[in-house]
């Protein structure tokens, strides 16, 4: 097992519960980065003692500069102080950023030569080609924390040859709205949204959950991650979220991994790998459960799923561009500045404006991020 880790974003949902399984195993924690959030930030570093920290914020890494002042850690500040965290050199970092603000830590920490541990699927969604490509030139593992990623990633132990898996399943809960019809949702509160029927996420991917943006951006995530077509990636409707996801194999076998929704499990996973330990979540007791049922997505309804499986196949700038527009009216949902379905709307402009361009940089994902950011505003504003 891993022994020292950096967590971004640790005062997050994921980032309190990844150091949660540091604490369980005894991982050091060389870094930790947050937004803003100093107080919880405080408290870590006062238990975890690691050598730096970063706010991105900069007034909040003034403040709390002065409030460790008599511990041995370092605040750093800005998105850079948050990359330089990035490439601590620990042996894995775990990205649990929310949104686009984590690719660049993502790059940083793979060219430090650390193994990912990634819950922030904006990174590959929008960055992926490149992701991807220098993980493999560093000859560091990125391995999945989001639940169904893990899910496929533990199917998949075992298969010798990539050319016999057929599909891989990826099942979604259908968030706070299955069943609804469009119409019904043009004026549903963000109280509504914010109400998952299984899992206590933060708030944008709660909102992401709820529009099935989440899918669409997981159907991305799972393409790159496994190198997949998107056509060769199913989505399926499991409202109980006790089957993770599947993979379905040459000889129609289908492999899943089940287990209550608690993310400490693919959390620890992801920092275990190979190994398997002891984990603070409940057993499974499947008669507790009795039915488990799988039906269609209703993708007319839920059209951000099949944006985001359009912006994959015409490639280049198209998932990064469906994502900002997507970070925004997210946001703009939040802020109660816009209605529920106008997200759809952004995502849908976005994937019509996104700028063609199949030989693009790095530089040109964060160029069509602030572009197309600045474009979704004004499409409401
Ligand atoms: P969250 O909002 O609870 O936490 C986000 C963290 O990122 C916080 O610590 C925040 O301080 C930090 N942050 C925000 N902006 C930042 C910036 N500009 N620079 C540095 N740090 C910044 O979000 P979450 O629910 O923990 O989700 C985090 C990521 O994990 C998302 O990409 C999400 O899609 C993914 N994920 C979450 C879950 C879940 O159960 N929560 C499951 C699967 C995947
Ligand atoms: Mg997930």
């Amino acid at each position: 097992m891993i022994k020292s880790l950096a967590v971004l974003g640790s005062t997050g949902s994921i980032g309190v519960q990844a150091l949660e399984v540091a604490r369980l195993h005894n991982l050091k924690i060389e870094a930790l980065t947050v937004g803003s959030r100093i107080d919880i930030l405080e408290n870590q570093i006062r238990e975890f003692l690691p050598a730096v920290a970063a706010v991105a914020d900069e007034n909040a890494a003034k403040e709390l500069r002065i409030k460790v002042a008599d511990t041995p850690t370092k605040i750093l500040s800005g998105a850079d102080g948050v990359a330089e965290c990035a490439a601590c050199g620990a042996e894995s970092v775990l990205n649990s950023i929310v949104g686009i603000a984590g690719l660049a830590p993502t790059v940083a920490a793979i060219e430090a030569g650390s193994d990912i541990a990634l819950a922030n699927k904006e990174t590959l969604v929008a960055g992926g080609k490149f992701v991807m490509s220098l993980a493999k030139e560093k000859g560091v593992s990125i391995l999945p924390v989001d639940s169904e990623h893990s899910a496929i990633f533990q199917s998949l132990q075992g298969c010798a040859d990539k050319k016999q898996i057929k599909k891989l399943i990826l099942t979604a809960s259908g968030g706070p709205f299955f069943g609804r019809k469009k119409e019904e949702l043009e004026n549903v509160t963000l109280e509504q949204a914010l109400n998952h029927p299984n899992w206590s996420m933060g708030a944008k991917i709660t909102i992401d959950s709820a529009t099935m943006m989440n899918k669409g951006l997981e159907l991305i995530e799972a393409a790159w991650l496994f190198d997949m077509p998107a056509k060769d990636i199913d989505i399926v409707v499991h409202r109980q979220s006790i089957v993770h996801s599947l993979v379905e194999y040459s000889d129609n076998s289908v492999i899943a991994q089940l287990g209550v929704p608690d993310m400490r499990i693919p959390i620890q996973y992801a920092l275990t790998y190979p190994d398997r330990f002891e984990s603070p979540v409940r057993q499974l007791d499947l008669t507790e459960f009795g039915t488990l049922t799988f039906e269609k997505p209703d993708y007319e309804t839920f059209v951000c799923i099949n944006l985001c499986r359009r912006s994959f196949e015409k490639g280049g700038l198209y998932p990064a561009a469906v994502n900002a527009a997507n970070e925004k009216a997210n946001e703009l949902f939040r802020q109660g500045k816009i209605g529920f379905l106008d997200i759809a709307r952004a995502v849908s402009h976005a994937l019509e404006t996104a700028p063609q361009n199949d030989d693009y940089s790095l530089g040109d994902v964060f160029e069509t991020d602030r572009l197309i950011r600045s474009q979704t505003e004004r499409l409401f504003l």
